[in-house]
């Protein structure tokens, strides 16, 4: 159970971040529901997490600004004295072949999908080492793993969320924190919704297990590496993509 914990999620105000805050507040953490635009969105997921008894919070924050995540984590920290749990969630794609790609969209997905994560950790972690324990878990996807034609920003920046998660997790981990990243597969939300029906068959083929995941799979992770049971596991990437990238 994660009762009396303090967790923080990017980008939960829809899809996987989402099923992640439900997760973690069923388990007894209050959340913070981070957004960027999703305000409506935002406030059904603390609703939906208050009529289940939990408790939770919305907070809009442009995590790619690194000025507005100091302010947003020193906000969380003063007004409930810990963050126990940081999941850097929030993500976007701008796809297109490489040698067309506009300077701003490489530039855009980096920002948010990377230095994003960077942001929170950067001010996160001090209040974590203080506590001697903190969980922090970084959405990273199989395409930072295996590459993907049409997304060179978008792996880049999940590669990059990989390596980041290593060196974290090596900086924090003689005081009690844990630095973990899930590499997604193929999983139902907007962004592969988004996706045309012929890349998604294409894409069907390609997964062992024959289908799309659900954002709950995902969360169920998350959740796990969130956990008490988790305490002996930094620095590692755990894939949710029914066997695509073994
Ligand atoms: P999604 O449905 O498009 O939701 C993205 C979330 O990120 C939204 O809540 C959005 O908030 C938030 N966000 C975007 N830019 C932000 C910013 N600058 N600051 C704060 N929040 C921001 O995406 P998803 O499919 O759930 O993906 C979630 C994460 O999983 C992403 O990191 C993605 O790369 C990763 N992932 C997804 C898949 C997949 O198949 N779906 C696979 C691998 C990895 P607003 O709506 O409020 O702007």
């Amino acid at each position: 159970m994660l009762t009396g914990k303090i967790a923080v999620v990017t980008g939960a105000s829809r899809g996987i971040g989402r099923a992640i805050a439900l997760k973690l507040a069923s388990k007894g953490a209050a959340v913070i529901v981070n957004y960027n635009g999703s305000e409506e969105k935002a406030l059904e997921v603390k609703h939906e997490i208050e009529v289940q008894g939990g408790r939770a919070a919305i907070s809009q924050c442009d995590v790619s600004d690194f000025e507005k995540c100091e302010a947003f984590i020193t906000s969380v920290i003063k007004e409930y004295g810990q963050i126990d749990i940081l999941v850097n969630n929030a993500g976007i794609t701008r796809d297109g072949l490489l040698m067309k790609m506009s300077e701003e969209d490489f530039d855009k997905v980096v920002d948010t999908n990377l230095k994003g994560a960077f942001n929170t950790i950067r001010f996160a972690s001090r209040q974590m080492l203080k506590q001697r324990k903190g969980r922090i878990i970084n959405m990273a996807s199989v395409v930072g793993v295996t590459g993907n034609a049409g997304q060179a920003n978008y792996a880049a920046s999940k590669a990059g969320i990989i390596g980041l998660t290593k060196a974290a997790a090596r900086e924090l981990a003689s005081r009690g924190v844990t630095v973990n990243a899930i590499a997604p597969g193929f999983i139902e939300t907007d962004m592969t919704n988004a996706l045309p029906e012929k890349v998604k068959e294409a894409t069907i083929s390609q997964i062992p297990l024959g289908k799309f995941g659900k954002a709950e799979h995902v969360a169920a992770a998350a959740a796990f590496l969130a956990s008490e049971e988790a305490e002996y596991i930094t620095g590692q990437v755990l894939c949710v993509d029914g066997g695509m990238a073994m």
